[in-house]
């Protein structure tokens, strides 16, 4: 009966949801990327300008607006070029998680075996090393730096890659599945000083890393000429071959299969859910404050009927219908009652009896911004001689 339910839900469809989810997934995108240090600056940069716009418009200063509007092209174009990089990675991204690049296909047996070899090598002739795999968890955030690569995994490459006298010896490899995805990446440092007491870097880094995600870091020492496995934020030296090789194995025994049980539709809802609600939160939010409520919408309200030059010498007796139904369509802020729309109609000719009067769309009160659709109605009066007058 009441015309709220229609004008608060009504005309909510499911391309409405569609809107907000992606509009959430840019927020979300911009979030991820403001909270890594750069990206917090420059995000504080651009709020800094769209603040000074939005003063300047709501003062009415007009040079300053139109100054601001001129420069805002340019402005994008300058953003592009700043951040070229992260643009590409973030449409990089888009694409990968399109095509389910990272999906988990479990490495071929010998991927234990070239990684086991390759380590032991680096370690006789003590070349340091750090090698991450990554679990489920996303690194990206973690990393910095490096330089991509997107080679078969092999002993000679490892070799090649953690050679001291080459360029990008420094840094972590990334090894994903069968493949050498980057090399050169800066991780982070762990912070656990009764941890890292006494350890240099690469094993500080490898820790860091661990605490932070569930990647395995496999490090050799190049002072020591040792291998050591990190996982969990905790470091342990192997003795041997087997044990290195039950370690990587033991690895992706667990992480694979879960990799495989947890598909992308339980990544998205599970991985960083407070950053993604905050982000469903102000795209529903800023749908609500300027989509929905000013979103036109038909509907039919029943309205009072109110009649108008009542002549003095009658009583009223009965109006039917009392209410009737219009068909008016507007922004949904004006449909939201009290509305104040309501049928006036001309009672100048009735005369006591019943009495039938025609009324149209032309006869609303409508308030500015809803029009009327088009409406014929007839009411019946029963008007009567008043009391005292009969007497
Ligand atoms: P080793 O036993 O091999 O000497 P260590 O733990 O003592 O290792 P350092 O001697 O400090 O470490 O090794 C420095 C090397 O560690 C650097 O040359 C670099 O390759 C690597 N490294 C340093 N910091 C990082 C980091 N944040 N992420 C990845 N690798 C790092
Ligand atoms: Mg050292």
């Amino acid at each position: 009966m009441s015309a709220l339910g229609p004008v608060m839900l009504g005309g909510i469809g499911w391309l409405d949801a569609l809107d907000v989810l992606v509009v959430a997934a840019l927020l979300y995108a911009g979030l991820r990327w403001a909270r890594r240090s750069e990206g917090a600056l420059v995000a504080v940069g651009i709020a800094i300008v769209c603040a000074g716009y939005g003063a300047a418009a709501a003062l009415d200063l007009k040079l300053t607006t139109w100054s601001f509007q001129g420069v805002a092209a340019l402005f994008v174009v300058v953003l592009a070029v700043l951040f070229q990089e992260e643009l590409r990675g973030a449409f990089e991204g888009v694409a990968a998680w399109a095509l389910g690049r990272r999906q988990a296909v479990r490495p071929k047996l010998d991927t234990t075996h070239i990684l086991v070899e390759g380590l032991l090598d680096l370690a006789r002739r003590r070349v340091g090393a750090l090698i991450v795999l990554p679990g489920v968890q996303p690194l990206r955030r973690h990393m910095r730096g490096g330089v991509q690569l997107d080679g078969r995994l092999s002993a000679p490459l490892l070799d090649s890659l953690f050679d001291p006298h080459s360029m990008g010896h420094d840094g972590a490899v990334l090894v994903d599945n069968r493949r050498v995805t980057r090399f050169g990446v800066q991780l982070p440092l762990s912070r656990d000083g009764e941890k890292i007491d006494g350890l240099g870097l690469r094993h500080t880094a490898a820790l860091g890393l661990t605490e932070r995600t569930d990647a395995l870091c496999l490090v050799v020492s190049e002072e020591r000429g040792e291998v050591s496995v990190a996982r969990g934020g905790v470091l342990t030296p192997v003795a041997g071959e087997d044990e290195l090789a039950e370690r990587i194995d033991g690895f992706y025994r667990e992480t694979l299969p879960l990799a495989r049980r947890r598909p992308a539709w339980q990544r998205l809802l599970l991985e960083e859910r407070r950053e993604k609600a905050a982000a469903l939160g102000a795209a529903a939010a800023l749908w609500a404050v300027l989509i929905w409520r000013a979103q036109p919408l038909d509907l039919t309200l029943e309205v009072p009927v109110r009649l108008e030059n009542l002549p003095a010498h009658v009583a009223l007796g009965s109006v039917e219908p009392a209410r009737v139904p219009a068909r008016v369509r507007g922004p949904r802020h004006l449909l939201l009652p009290p509305h104040g729309v309501a049928l006036l109609v001309d009672a100048s000719d009735a005369g006591p009896g019943s009495s039938e009067l025609r009324a149209d769309a032309g006869d609303l009160t409508l308030p500015e911004g809803l029009v009327a659709r088009p409406l014929d109605v007839s009411i019946r009066l029963e008007l009567g001689v008043p009391p005292v007058a009969a007497r």
